[in-house]
């Protein structure tokens, strides 16, 4: 069974957003205060949870991501996930996390079947890493990051690169992959708040892979598969690791867009940039699983052919990413 939109993009790939709430504060993700939490009763539960994977992958969806906020920090997140991998059709459960959780949690969402984990790391530098993310602890991240990967997890590293704040890590965490399987991705920071000062932090995709070629032999790799993200992939010149660089502002990637969302509280999105929604959480809780398929496919079937930001033209309302789930 495909989903196939209208412009022809085949839809496999679900990103859910399990939590609004977070143990950080990443200055690109949300204001230092003033954010209102949902309540226990606004976001689905995991029975509804479950039933909106089931459906999705009933209907054509073969890989989800769990997001949020930090999916970690959500009481019982590791015995769902367990149900989740066992979904018959699933071909990818993946997690993107703080990494903040995985020194104790790495073992047992291996155990549950998780099958990659895409981890946030803006700085190798103590403070810097604290100063972004308003009081992580680098340290514990990076035990976490080394115990995920005794647990066998492929790794994959997210930076959000910001001029002036971590820009000048570039070539430390491309240098990484030298001595270390991982994939480090470099994602330029998107202004989804509209701050007024945003251009002065934005660092383009094609500066990033300047920096990196003009230290290091880059080679250009092909992408994973069908299943895999919007990223352009590099391996160095005899590193362990890849490098891949994802450009949401500079260069669109809508004509290869294979994902939707739905955010903790229930709202099914079908781009990042468009302000649309469209509310499963009454469906859901009412258990209708042929009225949510019908939901499910006009969502796709209206998923819009691009979707931008960052220029003259966009009527996207700023938002916080941890209420979507980036
Ligand atoms: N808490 C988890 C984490 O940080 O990995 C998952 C949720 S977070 C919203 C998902 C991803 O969105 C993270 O990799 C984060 O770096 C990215 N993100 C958040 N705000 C962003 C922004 N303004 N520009 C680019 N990436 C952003
Ligand atoms: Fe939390 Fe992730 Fe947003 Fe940082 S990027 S504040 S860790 S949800």
């Amino acid at each position: 069974m495909t989903l196939i939109d209208s412009f022809g993009r085949n839809i496999n790939y679900l990103r859910l957003s399990v939590t609004d709430r977070c143990n950080l504060r990443c200055v690109y993700c949300m204001p230092a205060e003033g954010v209102r939490k949902l309540a226990h009763d606004e976001i689905l539960n995991y029975e509804e949870l479950l039933l909106l994977a089931e459906t999705a992958v009933a209907i054509g969806i073969e890989k989800i991501r769990i997001t949020g906020g930090e999916p970690l920090v959500r009481k019982g997140i590791v015995a769902f996930l367990g149900t989740l991998s066992q979904i018959s059709g699933l071909r990818q459960l993946v997690l993107t996390t703080n990494g903040m959780l995985l020194p104790e949690m790495a073992e047992g969402l291996r155990k549950a079947g998780v099958q990659r984990l895409n981890i946030s790391l803006d700085s190798l530098q103590p403070e810097t890493f604290a100063r972004i993310t308003r009081g992580g602890d680098l340290e514990r991240v990076l035990c976490g990051i080394a115990i995920a990967e005794k647990e066998g997890f492929p790794i994959k590293l997210n930076m959000v690169v910001m001029r002036g704040t971590n820009d000048d890590e570039v070539l430390d965490f491309a240098g990484l992959t030298m001595v270390k399987p991982y994939t480090m991705r470099f994602i330029e920071y998107m202004p989804t708040r509209k701050e007024p000062n945003w251009q002065s932090l934005a660092v383009p995709g094609d500066e990033i892979l300047r920096r990196i070629a003009g230290a290091y032999r880059i080679l250009p790799l092909d992408r994973d598969d069908s299943l895999s993200g919007p990223a352009k992939n590099y391996r160095i010149d005899g590193a362990a690791g890849a490098i891949g660089i994802i450009t949401p502002v500079s260069s669109h990637f809508c004509s290869e867009c294979n994902r939707i969302r739905v955010t903790s509280a229930g709202k099914a999105k079908g781009c990042l940039f468009d302000n649309t929604e469209y509310d499963l959480k009454t469906i859901l809780s009412n258990g209708n699983r042929a009225a949510l398929e019908k939901a499910l496919r006009a969502i796709v079937d209206r998923k819009p052919g691009k979707g931008f930001i960052a220029e003259k033209g966009s009527n996207r309302k700023p938002f916080d990413m941890s209420k979507v789930g980036g």
